[in-house]
């Protein structure tokens, strides 16, 4: 989510309300502070968001491709995992006795989430049958997540297919999908109810919206919902139903009301994951209705939390090639054609819309196609991209951060990416200060109490995202 993206948004968001819309503030935006992100990565100009999500969840640049692994280690390569793991988010808040929890709409083993609780020489073998013929006994996703991470309070998202055996039925496809369900032959949700039975945990396994409503957070301490076989529906496609899906916001209330009943505090990280595959399907409206329903989330956030004991820090892990162009007047459809009038006319006479791609799929090979005559503003459009690609690429420009609550301030100027896990550990007194809250007790914390020094919550939200599909760029 790349600042282009968040104006076109907070133009959309106002313009649902009936207004001009340039005028509107997101949720986010009324933070305190504010800094800039640099995104590149150890080895690439402009990157994936696995290393961009290491940078954000473990404090190092890494290299493309690398989930929660030093730059020492090589992308595809086994046996480079070995020696190279680097402890991230879940590590630091765990080894201090914090609740953990991560919320996406992608799949949950997918680059983003994964770097915050997994460590993968590749970011696509979030389960084991995307390990064919790699040897070396590296562990798929899916299966670190279930086994290494028992003690992660929420897990919510999609991708139901990587932790589900071959041998069985999907509960809502009522088939298998054969080319992705474990070729272990292992069942992880089973795996996962089976030890907080053993420990005899408050636990609720769900795949659906109904079953996720019927949680009272009260009485439920560790909760797995897995709602679709891949990443979960786009906002604007969503199925509210019985068999549907919660809303990004809807998980984010029942994760903070489940992590908060632990009084060492949490952390939480959820994803707006979708953001970032309609833009890379050059599909704008998608996109800008996920920023929406990532807002959403954030608005839930900060109801739900008190900014002297709650860090939040809503940024993205790399930009698009988008844009916002001409020079359309006040209160111009953000989805429409710029006026076709003046100093906003083309050269060929032809308009274009205000949102427009560096590159992707709907390049128009030489033909430009007279937009004013269709509908774009239908949510199936595809903004025009300069050059043809299979999939519209990320951006290499910075991206911002917004913050709020204790050490809010750490966010002030243009950062390195990996300085945002930093400040996480600072805030927090977790990982490398641990110590802190002990040896310098900070009047700046400006907590309810003094006790609040130690109990400080950071909820992460993130603005990012993947390639449909495994083929990710
Ligand atoms: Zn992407």
């Amino acid at each position: 989510m790349g600042i282009s993206t968040v104006t076109a948004a907070r133009i959309l968001r106002g313009q649902t309300q009936g207004a001009t819309g340039e005028e509107t503030v997101l949720e986010f935006e009324k933070f305190p502070d504010i800094g800039l992100s640099k995104t590149y990565s150890n080895d690439r100009q402009t990157t994936d968001s696995a290393a961009t999500a290491t940078a954000m969840m473990c404090g190092q640049k890494t290299n493309y491709h690398l989930v929660g692994l030093s730059d020492q280690a090589r992308a595809q390569d086994c046996s480079s995992e070995h020696g190279n793991d680097i402890p991230c988010t879940f590590d630091w808040f765990h080894s201090d006795g914090r609740s953990v929890g991560v919320v996406t709409t992608a799949r949950i083993t997918h680059a983003t989430p994964a770097c915050a609780y997994a460590k993968s020489a590749s970011r696509n073998w979030e389960g084991d049958s995307d390990m064919v013929g790699v040897t070396g006994g590296c562990k798929d996703i899916a299966y670190q997540l279930i086994n290494n991470n028992s003690y992660a309070k929420v897990l919510l998202g999609g991708g139901r297919q990587f932790f589900l055996s071959m041998n069985d039925s999907d509960p809502e496809l009522n088939h298998t999908n054969s080319d992705k369900q474990r070729l272990d032959g292992v069942d992880l949700t089973q795996v996962w109810k089976d030890d907080k039975e053993k420990n005899n945990l408050s636990a609720k396994y769900v795949w659906n919206k109904s079953q996720f409503d019927a949680i009272d957070p009260r009485d439920t301490d560790y909760i797995l919902g897995l709602f679709e076989a891949g990443h979960m529906q786009y906002e604007l496609d969503r199925d509210n139903g019985t068999n549907g899906e919660p809303s990004l916001a809807e998980m984010t209330q029942k994760a903070i009301r489940v992590l908060q009943k632990d009084e060492n505090g949490f952390f939480l990280l959820v994803e707006g994951a979708r953001i970032d595959h309609a833009h890379h399907d050059n599909n704008a409206k998608r996109s800008l209705y996920e920023v929406l329903a990532m807002e959403d989330a954030v608005k839930m956030a900060t109801k739900l939390t008190d900014e002297r004991d709650t860090l939040i820090i809503v940024t993205a892990d790399h930009s698009h090639v988008f844009n916002i162009a001409g020079y359309p007047e006040r209160g111009n459809d953000i989805f429409g054609v710029v006026s076709n009038v003046g100093d906003a006319i083309a050269e060929d006479g032809i308009p274009f819309t205000t949102l427009l791609y560096g590159n992707g799929a709907s390049y128009d090979w030489g033909n430009r196609t007279n937009v004013s005559a269709i509908d774009t503003t239908h949510k199936d459009y595809l903004q025009v991209a300069a050059a043809p690609r299979e999939s519209e690429t990320h951006g290499g420009e910075d991206v911002s951060i917004y913050a709020r609550g204790p050490m809010s301030h750490l966010i002030h100027g243009v950062h390195e990416q990996h300085y945002i896990a930093h400040v996480i550990t600072y805030a927090a007194c977790v990982g490398e200060n641990s110590q802190r809250c002990e040896n310098q007790p900070d009047t700046n914390l400006n907590a309810a109490n003094s006790n609040s020094l130690n109990y400080l919550n950071v909820i992460c939200v993130m603005i990012c995202i993947l390639r449909l599909y495994h083929v990710h760029l």
